[in-house]
Order: C-alpha cells, then structure tokens, then sequence
C-alpha cells in the first residue's frame, strides 16, 4: 500500500517526466580524517531513472550513498533534493548488516512502516497485509514467521527487498544488493527493481557486474573518488572508460592528499 504523500511525490515525477532532477550534486566533495573519498563530484540523478555505480573498491560509491541519505559532513558542495528522509529507502552492503537478533521475517518487513509511522504506533490491518503482499513479491510467500537469522544470505536479501516494498519511497538506494547472492535470487531481485522502475521510482543501485549493469540499467555513474563517466551504460562502461578507472584505483595513495579546509 502507498501512503498518500508518496504517491503525491511519485505522481509529481510522472508529470513532471523523466527531466527533472531527483537528486543535484553539486561541486561534492566528502572527506574522511580530512581524506577525500569522493571528490568535485557534479551531476544529476534523474527522477524516475534507473542509475548503476559502478567503480573499484575504494572508490567512494559507498561513501556517496550515505552522502546523499545524509549521514555525512560535506566537505564541500552540495546535495540538492526536495525529499526527507522517510522518502528515501536505503539496503546497506550486506558486509554491514547485522541479523543475528531474534527477529521473524514479517516483523523484519514491516520495520519498513515504522520509518513513517514511529515506533510507537501500531500497524494498520492494511500495512500488515502489505507486508505479506511484498513478501510474496520477493517470493517467500509463507516465510513470515520464520527466523531471520535461519535464513540464506539470498533469502535474507529477499527479505531486505521487500522491507523496501513496504517502505514505498520514491528514492531508493542499493548498496551493492547481489553480493553473496545466487543467480536464481539475482534474476529475481532485478525483476522487483523493474517494477519499482516502471511504478516511476529512482532508483540507484552500487553494482559489479558491467554485464548486468549494460542489461538492465540505462545509466551509470563510473566513479573513481572522482566522475570517470556519467550518462549512458553502454557509453559509460566503454573500455576506455574502465581502463581509466582501473589506473586511478592503482595509483590511489590512501595518505597522498588532505582536504584543505
Ligand atoms: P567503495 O564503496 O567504492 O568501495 P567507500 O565509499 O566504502 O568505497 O570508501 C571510500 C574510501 O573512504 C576508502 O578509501 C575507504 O577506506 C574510506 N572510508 C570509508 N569509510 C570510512 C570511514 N568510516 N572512516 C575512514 N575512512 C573511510
Ligand atoms: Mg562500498
């Protein structure tokens, strides 16, 4: 079910069409200790559109999600967008998550309401039947009362996935979704973004797979602490392009420059 300030917000991306950006960076620069992760990173990430990053380890793709959920200083720059926080949903690289607490799986999909209801307030009939329905739409249909810490790491994204669903934000952002996770759940899981995709949601996702990434996301933003490319996959992911790429993560010294300010 969408609540009615989401589906205000999706509507507005509709009519508005694909030109209007969800998300403008400006001049973005993030630093750690002073150690800029990314840096003078500029561009747009479209409303509606479905976006890769792609880059080497290190390269600051993590850093830039969390930049723009807000959860770090900027150094200097800016992130322009009209949505709050409860309009953003974010899965966080799975190295990350813990789910090694006592949670069933349907309490573990309907925290995806909480972000709008608060904690304490209890769940409509309807948020509950939500709940199973996005769990029968990530294909665990009859997991709800199954432990979370007895599941596979595909069926735990599964789970992750259809928090998502119940969260029903316009903006949503993966941090590498399909590490871990076998190919059967990988085609499944892109299936679900598809439909996020054409429901008129942003979507930005941090991938590997430059096959997958050509397949099934018309853009990508290659990044290197710094933009190599952004725009078209197929444009992006071109040889030169990855070539690039691959020369500045080899050149990277991790206590080479500091932030002046
Ligand atoms: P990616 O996701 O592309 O692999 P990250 O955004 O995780 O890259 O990291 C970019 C750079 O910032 C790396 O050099 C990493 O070591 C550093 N970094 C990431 N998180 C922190 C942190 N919390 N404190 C200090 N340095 C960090
Ligand atoms: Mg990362």
């Amino acid at each position: 079910m969408r609540s009615a300030g989401t589906a205000a917000v999706v509507v507005a991306v509709r009519v508005l069409g694909v030109m209007t950006a969800m998300i403008k960076l400006v001049n973005l620069t993030v630093c750690y200790q002073r150690h800029p992760a990314v840096h003078h990173v500029s561009g747009e990430f479209l409303s509606g559109s479905l976006t890769a990053i792609v880059g080497p380890n290190g390269a600051g793709k993590s850093t830039l999600l969390h930049a723009i959920m807000g959860l770090l200083p900027l150094q200097q720059g800016q992130i322009i967008h009209q949505l709050d926080k409860q309009h953003i949903a974010y899965l966080a690289q799975q190295t990350r998550v813990n789910r090694q607490f006592p949670l069933s799986v349907l309490d573990t999909v309907n925290q995806g309401h909480w972000q709008k209801l608060g904690l304490s307030q209890k769940l409509s009939a309807a948020q509950q039947t939500a709940s199973l329905a996005a769990l029968n739409a990530v294909g665990l249909a009859g997991f709800a009362q199954r432990q979370v810490n007895s599941l596979s790491s595909g069926q735990f994204q599964r789970v992750l996935f259809a928090r998502i669903i119940a969260q029903d934000c316009p903006l949503i952002l993966l941090d590498e979704p399909f590490n871990a996770v076998d190919a059967r759940t990988t085609h499944d899981l892109i299936s679900v973004i598809q439909v996020w995709s054409a429901q008129g949601r942003t979507v930005i996702a941090v991938l590997h797979d430059f096959d997958q990434v050509r397949q099934h996301f018309p853009h990508a933003l290659l990044l290197a602490r710094e933009v190599l490319a952004w725009g078209e996959s197929h444009d992006v992911l071109s040889a030169d392009n990855l070539r690039r790429a691959k020369a500045m993560a080899e050149s990277w010294d991790e206590q080479a420059r500091v932030c002046l300010r």
